[in-house]
C-alpha cells in the first residue's frame, strides 16, 4: 500500500492545469485530524499556518469530544454525528457478546474492516449516495465498507507512510479531472498523540510537534496555492481528544479488589475507563466490590451512567464501567510492574468534562465566516456542517446544525 501512495505522489510534482487555467473546483472540503492535538497546542508555540487559517476563518475555543475521549469513538462521531451508542465505536477496544467477537484498532486489525461494526452513516458514505466523490489519506472507519459503501479513493491504515506523502496524495486527488475529483477529503495525522502519550502534554518535546504539523498543514496550504485553489476549498482542522499528564503515583490497582483473573470476567478496556463485563450472576458481587473503593474512581452500573455521557444504550457497553479521575490510571499489579512506561507520559478517555480531554477546531474556507472566534462545541456537529457545506441531505444523526450555523457564510435560518 506504501508503493500506492508514492506511485501517486510522483505525478503531482507541479499541478497538471496550466496556471493561468482557474480550476473551479465544486464545494469542496479537506478535514484534517490531527489527533490528541489539544485545544491549547496552537498557542503555545509558533504555528504560523493554523493562525492563518483561523484568522481567515472560524476557530472554536475548543472542540468538546464524545465519551470516552478515545480516538475511534470521536473520529466516527465527527464523520456520523452521532454519539457512541449510536454509531456503535463505543471504544477503541470492544466485546460484542452476540458475535462473541472483538474489536480493535491498529495496523493489523482485521475488524476495523468489517462493517457489522459500524451502524451509522459517515459523510463520505452520504456523499457518495448522492452521487459525489469522496477520499482518505485515511481515518478510523474509512476502511470498511458502510451501507454497501466506501470512499471512491481510501487506504489501509499504515502509519508509516510520512506525513508529506499524505499530503502529496490530497494534491493529487485535487489535480485529477472533474468527474473523479473528490469533494470531500480527509487527511490524519498522529504524531501529536503518539509523542503526548510517550512523554506527555507538557514535554517541550511536543512543541516540536506542535510546530511541524503546523509546518505539514503549511505544506498542504502552499500546495493548493499553487494550483489555484486555495480560496476554493474549506479546510477543516480537527482533532479528537486532548491529553492529560499521568504519574505512577496516581495508579489504581484494580485487582486488590476483585479477581481480575477470573475466567467469569471479562476486562474489555482497562484505562481510564475500566469496562468490565462479568458474567451475569456476578455482577452484583463486581459491582459491590468496585464502588466506593476508590476516592478517584468512580463506579457506575451501565443504567446509571450520567445521561450527559451517553453512554448506556449499545449492548457492547458492558454492565460495569470504572472511570478514573483525570490523571490517573487503573491498572493491575503485573501490568503495573511489566510496563514501566505504562503510566508516565499522557493519556485520554477521561470524562470529556475536562479541558484537558478538548480538542482543536479551526474552518477557512468560502463556505465560512472570516476571523470568527465561537464558543467550545461538541465534535458531533461537524457533520451537519459538512453536510450543509457540500450540499448533501444529512442523515439521521445527533447534531444541530442551528447550533453552529453561526460559523457558515451563507446559512439562511428556518425560523
Ligand atoms: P489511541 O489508542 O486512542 O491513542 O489511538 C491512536 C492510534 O489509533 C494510532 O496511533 C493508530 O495506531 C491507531 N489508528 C489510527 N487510525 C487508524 C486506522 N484508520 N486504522 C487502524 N488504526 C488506526
Ligand atoms: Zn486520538
Ligand atoms: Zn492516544
Amino acid at each position: 500500500f506504501r508503493s500506492i501512495f508514492l506511485l501517486l505522489s510522483i505525478c503531482i510534482t507541479a499541478c497538471s492545469n496550466d496556471q493561468d487555467v482557474h480550476t473551479e473546483l465544486s464545494p469542496t472540503v479537506i478535514l484534517i485530524s490531527l489527533d490528541g492535538f489539544r485545544w491549547d497546542y496552537q498557542d503555545r508555540t509558533d504555528t504560523p499556518h493554523l493562525d492563518y487559517l483561523s484568522e481567515n476563518g472560524v476557530r472554536a475555543e475548543s472542540f468538546i469530544p464524545v465519551f470516552p475521549t478515545k480516538t475511534f469513538p470521536n473520529h466516527l462521531s465527527v464523520v456520523t454525528g452521532c454519539y457512541p451508542e449510536n454509531h456503535g465505536i463505543i471504544s477503541n477496544s470492544m466485546y460484542d457478546a452476540e458475535w462473541d467477537a472483538y474489536y480493535y484498532i491498529g495496523e493489523n486489525s482485521a475488524p476495523v474492516a468489517e462493517s457489522r461494526w459500524y451502524e451509522r452513516e459517515p459523510i463520505w458514505v452520504t456523499a457518495e449516495i448522492q452521487g459525489q466523490v469522496t477520499a482518505t489519506s485515511f481515518w478510523p472507519g474509512s476502511e470498511a465498507d458502510i451501507n454497501g459503501e466506501r470512499p471512491t479513493y481510501w487506504f489501509q491504515y499504515d502509519g508509516s507512510v510520512p506525513n508529506e506523502d499524505r499530503v502529496q496524495q490530497v494534491l493529487a486527488w485535487l489535480d485529477l479531472p472533474e468527474k473523479n475529483r473528490p469533494t470531500f477529503i480527509t487527511i490524519y495525522f498522529s504524531d501529536a498523540d503518539s509523542w503526548g502519550h510517550a512523554y506527555g502534554p507538557d514535554a517541550t518535546r511536543i512543541d516540536e510537534i506542535i510546530q511541524e504539523l503546523d509546518d505539514q498543514v503549511g505544506m498542504l496550504m502552499a500546495g493548493l496555492s499553487e494550483c489555484n485553489v486555495l480560496d476554493q476549498v474549506n479546510i477543516i482542522v480537527t482533532s479528537d481528544h486532548g491529553m492529560a499528564g499521568l504519574s505512577c503515583d496516581r495508579v489504581i490497582f484494580l485487582d486488590e479488589y476483585i479477581d481480575v483473573y477470573s475466567d467469569s470476567i471479562r476486562i474489555i478496556e482497562w484505562s481510564p475507563v475500566g469496562m468490565i463485563l462479568p458474567v451475569e450472576s456476578w455482577v452484583d458481587s463486581i459491582y459491590n466490590s468496585l464502588i466506593g473503593v476508590h476516592p478517584n474512581m468512580a463506579v457506575y452500573r451501565k443504567e446509571d451512567i450520567p445521561e450527559r455521557l451517553h453512554f448506556n444504550s449499545h449492548r457492547r457497553i458492558p454492565p460495569i464501567i470504572c472511570l478514573a479521575d483525570e490523571g490517573w490510571s487503573i491498572t493491575s499489579h503485573s501490568y503495573f510492574d511489566n510496563h514501566p512506561d505504562a503510566n508516565t507520559g499522557g493519556t485520554h478517555g477521561y470524562d470529556p468534562a475536562y479541558k484537558s480531554m478538548h480538542g482543536s477546531f479551526i474552518a477557512s474556507g468560502p463556505a465560512l465566516k472570516e476571523g470568527l472566534i465561537i464558543n467550545s462545541f461538541q465534535n458531533i456537529h461537524t457533520y451537519n456542517v459538512i453536510a450543509n457545506i457540500l450540499g448533501l441531505n444529512p442523515a439521521e444523526n445527533d447534531g444541530n446544525l442551528d447550533s453552529v450555523s453561526v460559523m457558515l457564510q451563507n446559512y439562511a435560518n428556518h425560523h
